[in-house]
């Protein structure tokens, strides 16, 4: 048995952009295209090695900052994603129907199956031999 202690969680509700303070609350859709950038200088770093960096961006500032050398990759094919969705949709049920089938199939045959109760191998190897 587990015993659980309750904790407390805190998750990010409002975001704010570091560099021009444009907010975004949770649910807004501006509020998952902020950057943020999280990272831990080692030797060499001429932030101080141990330091920590943190930094939340807005996407427009984040654009402006890295001028001409961010890299943008449009998706493949939108339609193939969704049709994909679509399709292991699909196949998701099939496949539940046939272990639903294959599971009524094999109550069936084993309510068929009268097995001897057994306490060693040696009884129970002859009764599957009986079975043969
Ligand atoms: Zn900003």
């Amino acid at each position: 048995m587990k015993h659980y202690k309750e904790i407390v969680v805190q998750e990010v509700s409002v975001i704010s952009c570091d560099k021009c303070g444009e907010q975004a609350k949770q649910g807004d859709y501006s509020f998952s295209e902020f950057i943020s950038v999280h990272h831990s200088c080692g030797y060499e770093s001429i932030h101080g090695d141990g330091n920590k960096l943190n930094i939340d961006l807005c996407q427009k500032c984040f654009a402006t900052i890295c001028g001409e050398s961010l890299i943008i990759t449009e998706p493949e094919n939108w339609d193939n994603f969704f049709q994909q969705k679509d399709t292991v949709s699909d196949d998701f049920m099939s496949e539940r129907e046939n272990i639903i089938e294959k599971k009524g199939a094999a109550s069936g045959i084993l309510s068929n199956i009268k097995a001897d109760k057994c306490d060693d191998d040696e009884s129970r190897q002859s009764s599957i031999n009986k079975e043969n």
